[in-house]
């Protein structure tokens, strides 16, 4: 994935992850705790299977219009069952001031048990998202596990859980 992210023109205007060109949605509300924005959708086909494959990636704000994460969830499709689903996320510092070296990657799997959806922080190291030019560091899990990070990442990933209308297949999955 050849990703790049543009800092919009307002100070707060919204980023603009590349890579391949989508429609710029704004899902969430303006007084939502975390809000996202839709970016483009990649098809590929997955490497055990053959099976199509899906990275849509879109962007996470704070409360106050900043952005906070960009962030890819990579599925196969009609296989969420077997294969689970990824969360790789860019956390950190963003804005045109902001380099690489103040944001990094983490990784969170998705797997669909009986009971419902386990969330488990995953070592980002092999991951697409670690040879991101965005990122400055790349952490393990267990770099992350029970350290404040964690709950940013997963409250995080619950908004993007609830919000992004594309991974309907993986929260149908879970329910
Ligand atoms: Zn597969």
């Amino acid at each position: 994935m050849a990703l790049k992210v543009y800092p919009g023109r307002g100070r707060r205007g919204p980023l603009v992850v590349s890579g391949v060109v989508g429609e710029l949605r704004v899902v969430g509300r303006r007084g939502d705790e975390v809000q996202i924005e839709e970016e483009s959708i990649h098809r590929s086909l997955c490497e055990c299977c053959g099976g199509e494959s899906r990275t849509a990636s879109g962007l996470v704000y704070d409360d106050d219009g900043h952005p906070t994460a960009a962030y890819f969830v990579h599925w196969t499709l009609g296989r969420v069952d077997s294969h689970g689903a990824m969360f790789d996320l860019i956390v950190g510092e963003w804005g045109e001031s902001a380099t690489s070296a103040g944001r990094s990657a983490v990784a969170v799997a998705i797997r669909i048990a009986p009971e419902g959806p386990s969330f488990m922080i995953v070592d980002a190291t092999d991951r697409p998202v670690a040879e991101s030019e965005l990122v400055g560091h790349v952490l393990s899990r267990g770099e992350v596990v029970d350290t404040p990070l964690a709950q940013e990442v997963f409250r995080i990933v619950d908004a993007i859980w609830l919000h992004d209308s594309r991974i309907a297949e993986i929260v149908e999955s879970a329910a």
